[in-house]
């Protein structure tokens, strides 16, 4: 893809969502040069999803520029991935939270957080089961966090051509989120984010809800792995 494509994709994406959606332009695999091609059409926020690669980036790109990782974060990556990264979309365990929570104190940062649910039928998937969410917040153990701001809860559809099935999950995120917002969180008014919706379902995400969609190829083409 060239970066005027990119720079197109971007604006015609920036455009066409509806308000109140953020775009979280998903980076991962695509060089700097592919990342200042969407910068220019405004785009601040991109998503990565590997530390080092990640990190790499965040040095070198300009300061401006909203960080999300949105892949699997394995806890020896926490201390490199912190110091940089504005919001971890992609927590997926109590230990993962904790440990977050640790080093952004040490570091005397808050960095923003979504809850991983899982509802996806595939296995690989991760993230909190709706019940296990509910049973993190019967605990307690956000009131006890100083390190993170918990801001909603990210979701992922299964990758399948029944559209039924991806509706259902994407009802099935939706409603843990709204489980937590008008239940644990109902005092954090910054849990108000509902991450669903990747370039072949964001429309579907949009109208079962999600208020920002994570998009990758969409804007930048297919990557090379
Ligand atoms: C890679 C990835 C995306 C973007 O996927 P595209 O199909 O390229 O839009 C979105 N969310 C997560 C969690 C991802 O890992």
């Amino acid at each position: 893809m060239t970066p005027e494509r990119i720079t197109e994709n971007t604006l015609r994406l920036r455009q066409s969502l509806p308000q109140g959606v953020e775009l979280v332009a998903v980076s991962k695999f695509h060089p700097s040069e592919a990342i200042m091609a969407s910068y220019r059409a405004g785009q601040r926020s991109f998503g990565e999803s590997r530390a080092a690669e990640f990190v790499a980036k965040a040095k070198t790109l300009p300061e401006d520029i909203s960080w999300h990782f949105i892949g699997h974060l394995q806890r020896n990556k926490v201390r490199q991935v912190v110091p940089y990264v504005s919001m971890i979309q992609s927590v997926d365990s109590e230990r993962l939270l904790r440990l977050i929570d640790a080093e952004a104190c040490r570091v005397s940062r808050k960095v923003s957080i979504l809850l991983q649910v899982h509802v996806a039928k595939e296995e690989t998937k991760t993230g909190f089961a709706p019940e296990e969410l509910a049973e993190l917040a019967c605990s307690g153990i956000f009131d006890s966090l100083n390190g993170v701001l918990i801001e909603g809860v990210m979701g992922m559809a299964s990758n399948t051509d029944d559209l039924e099935r991806v509706a259902s999950d994407f009802d099935q995120i939706r409603q843990a989120y709204e489980s937590l917002a008008s239940g644990s969180m109902a005092k954090n008014s910054r849990f108000r984010i509902l991450s669903m919706g990747m370039s072949h379902d964001y429309q579907l995400a949009i109208s079962h809800g999600s208020n920002m969609v994570r998009i990758g190829t969409g804007i930048f083409g297919e990557r090379e792995y």
